[in-house]
């Protein structure tokens, strides 16, 4: 394993960084560094994207005759860092991330024309229709049915926990087209108008006072059938290829470093002189130099062609850990300016840049405090989403202890 970079790679990092100078305005800069959640709000997300998007760069990891940028695993690796360093806000991943990859995978010609030019430049902007109320880690049980009529798919069922439904356009759904004995059987991939007749879009307002979250309600909604990507009936084949890009592939030690010192920076301010506090750090920061560890050895591997296997598991399971510990630390450094619920202070991804109280209400406490206990809230859907870090546990126990 070579962990040197290249000249090349010396170079690019250069090229990224004075992007980023040029580019990253402040606003932007603030609303990344202060997100309450890992989805920036539809503003900044876009208002980010559309600047990666002129640069050639809102696709990473597409190949270039889809508009993406063609680089290497070593690449990725330095832009993602670099972006995370930053403070650049993420772009949503339902689209570009997660939608984007299918298509190319496993999309027709015309579905990869139409949609993927309106991906890069967000004219679409994506959600994710997986999860159902009695079907989320045993998601092959899921129930929304799409009944064959002609050329069209008429769909009734229920999705929950559907980030961004209330701003998106299109919704990619595992639907069930046939009941089978086996329930992986019989679940077709459909993409859908968000402006379809018959969708219901009700929010779900978390315990950080953000509306992040929905339910979506489809009754009787028309799909044509020219919008099944894969085929009819072999929607979990397609679905096992999209989780690959929702679990692996990503880089969070940069972006945990970054907080680690703000957490520094706000028990320095509030004079925190405590032994036991310092212990708390250290071994934060000694574990996120592990994880940047791994996340090297497995970009190692990824250059040369092979797969990552369980380790996006243990990546999911130790990025989201350490990441609810900063959010521990963070209040314990905030003391009693933790304490007070003020969810004015946040909007859903992070305090809006122009943020003003409203006129009866002050935020209590320093600025760097407002967004600490949302923040912590926030982040114990953590170990919950792109598969609970006790299934991920599962995975390992299975794949490397042989369990
Ligand atoms: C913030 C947030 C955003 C989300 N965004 C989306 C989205 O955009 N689209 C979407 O489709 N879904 C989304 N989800 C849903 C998410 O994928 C599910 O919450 C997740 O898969 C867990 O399913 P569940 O909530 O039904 O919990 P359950 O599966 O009911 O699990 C309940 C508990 O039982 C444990 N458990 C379950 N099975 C096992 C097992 N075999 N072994 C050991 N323990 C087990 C779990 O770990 C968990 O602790 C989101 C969730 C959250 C919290």
């Amino acid at each position: 394993m070579d962990l040197s970079w290249s000249v090349a790679d010396t170079r690019f990092r250069q090229e990224v960084r004075e992007f980023l100078a040029a580019e990253l305005t402040p606003d932007l800069r603030k609303a990344g560094h202060s997100l309450t959640s890992v989805y920036a709000d539809y503003d900044i997300g876009m208002k980010w994207q559309r600047i990666l998007h002129k640069r050639g760069w809102a696709a990473p990891a597409w190949p270039v005759q889809y508009g993406g940028c063609g680089w290497s695993v070593a690449q990725r690796y330095i832009f993602a860092s670099e972006l995370a360093s930053a403070g650049a806000p993420p772009t949503s991943p339902m689209g570009v991330g997660m939608c984007g990859p299918v298509l190319i995978g496993h999309g027709t010609a015309e579905q990869k024309a139409h949609y993927l030019p309106r991906m890069l430049s967000g004219e679409d902007f994506w959600c994710q229709g997986y999860s159902e109320p009695g079907s989320g880690s045993d998601l092959a049980s899921l129930q929304m049915s799409a009944r064959d009529d002609g050329d069209h798919f008429v769909c009734n069922g229920h999705k929950i926990w559907t980030t961004h439904a209330h701003v998106a356009n299109w919704i990619f759904c595992l639907v069930r087209t046939s009941r089978e004995k086996i329930p992986q059987l019989g679940i077709t991939f459909l993409l859908i108008d968000m402006k379809s007749p018959g969708i219901d879009v009700k929010p779900i307002v978390s315990l950080s006072g953000e509306h992040i979250q929905n339910e979506v309600f489809f009754t009787d909604v028309r799909v044509p059938k020219k919008n099944v990507v894969g085929q009819i009936g072999d929607g979990w084949t397609v679905a096992k290829y999209l989780m690959q890009f929702e679990r692996g592939g990503g880089v969070s030690s940069p972006g945990l470093k970054v907080r680690l010192e703000r957490v520094r920076a706000m028990s320095e301010a509030e004079g925190i002189e405590d032994e036991v506090f310092s212990v708390k750090l250290a071994q934060a920061a000694i574990e996120i130099a592990v994880l940047e560890a791994v996340e090297m050895r497995v970009m190692s591997s990824l250059s040369q062609g092979q797969a990552p296997g369980a380790e996006s598991s243990m990546l999911k399971m130790a990025s989201t850990e350490l990441s609810q510990r900063l959010t521990e630390l963070a209040v314990e450094a905030a003391g009693l300016y933790a304490l007070p619920y003020q969810p004015f202070s946040v909007s859903a991804g992070g305090p809006s840049p122009n943020y003003r109280p409203p006129s009866n209400q002050t935020p209590v406490g320093p600025d760097y405090s407002w967004t600490v206990a949302a923040k912590y809230l926030n982040d114990r859907a953590g170990s919950i989403y792109a598969g609970t870090n006790e299934v991920q546990r599962n995975i390992l126990s299975k794949a490397v202890l042989g369990l």
